[in-house]
């Protein structure tokens, strides 16, 4: 942003002026060595056009257009996912296993899921897997499952769409279409997604930086996408001890000066149950709007990523924890 000053009128005083509101400056010369200018830099906070015009012997305002607008003119406390606040005061839980594995089996977690007051009942259909001799999901059978089970007990549904050929079908199931951590940059799929008109959670990729991430959502929301709700995932560590390295740094980026809908997923995080209860309390406390959560009543025989899985005990002490409940937020 570009600051233009009126003729004769002190840099320094404006520049004080400016700094009052927490803003960077870096003053500009012109070919005679007045400083006709103020630049404001790196890292300010936004600041209304209308507040810096008001400023006195300041004669107008440049601004870049920003890179994206449609994420801008999100409003996180009049905007809602299917129905639910994203502003944080009423707290979200997705809870759900990794992989839709039977019929019986979802119509049981679904009900643990409802029980404790959660919203959202997650659950894949289309896994990506490391290996492909690995279990990949049972397809159109589990989202099917998956909705049903869902509709039993006033859940919404959230799954991933792995691949643009099953953009449709998941559509028909889901009520809010999962972007995976390994796309997050397939701009085809962001592309295809969002155009199913539906509301997006776009998990972070893992060696994604957060403008990077923010633009992805941005892709989603041009090709029409209603809403984009961000789910931190964790990065590429250093640490063998866990499975990425939970970044809350960036949650706290994302709600409090992009004002954007953030949640937190502390399973594929960390990978490890002990650490899901104490890291969904620092989810909300770094401004998620929910929590994403791998739930399983057997979790040591989940068919995909068991050593994260909590049983109903866990779920029940995260939805006490931080307020969950579903009465609430309808
Ligand atoms: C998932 O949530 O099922 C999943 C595969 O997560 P991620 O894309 O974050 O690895
Ligand atoms: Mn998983």
């Amino acid at each position: 942003m570009l600051v233009q000053l009126k003729p004769g009128i002190s840099a320094n005083t404006v520049r004080a002026h400016l700094s009052t509101l927490g803003l960077w400056t870096r003053p500009l010369q012109n070919q005679s060595g007045e400083t006709t200018s103020i630049e404001i830099v790196d890292p300010s906070p936004s600041v209304p056009t209308d507040t810096l015009l008001k400023i006195d012997g300041v004669l107008s305002v440049l601004s870049k257009p920003s890179a994206h607008p449609l994420l801008d003119a999100v409003n996180t406390e009049t905007d809602r996912l299917e129905g639910y606040s994203i502003s944080g005061s009423e707290p979200l839980l997705f809870a759900g296993p990794c992989s839709v594995e039977d019929e019986n089996r979802i119509h049981r977690i679904a009900r643990d899921v409802a029980s404790v007051g959660a919203q959202f009942l997650r659950g894949g259909a289309f896994k990506p897997r490391t290996s492909p001799y690995e279990f990949n999901g049972l397809g159109e059978d589990a989202l099917r499952w998956l909705r049903a089970a869902a509709d039993a007990h006033h859940l919404k549904v959230v799954t991933e769409v792995l691949s643009e050929r099953d953009a449709e079908l998941v559509t028909t199931h889901a009520d809010v279409l999962q972007i995976g951590s390994r796309n997050m940059q397939n701009f085809a799929l962001l592309r295809t997604v969002g155009s199913m008109k539906k509301p997006v959670l776009l998990k972070r990729g893992r060696a994604a930086t957060v403008h990077e991430w923010v633009l992805a959502g941005e892709h989603c929301m041009a090709a029409g996408a209603p809403l984009v709700v961000f789910c931190e995932r964790g990065v590429r560590g250093f640490d063998s001890q866990m499975r990425n390295l939970l970044d809350l740094g960036s949650v706290a980026l994302l709600r409090h000066e992009y004002n954007l809908p953030v949640i937190v997923d502390p399973s594929h995080a960390t990978g490890r149950r002990d650490l899901i209860a104490p890291l969904s309390n620092a989810a909300f406390a770094a401004g998620a709007c929910g929590a994403m959560v791998e739930y399983h009543p057997e979790p040591e025989f989940a068919r995909s990523d068991a050593a994260q899985a909590i049983d109903l005990e866990d779920l029940r002490k995260i939805a006490r924890d931080n307020h969950i409940s579903k009465e609430i937020s309808q």
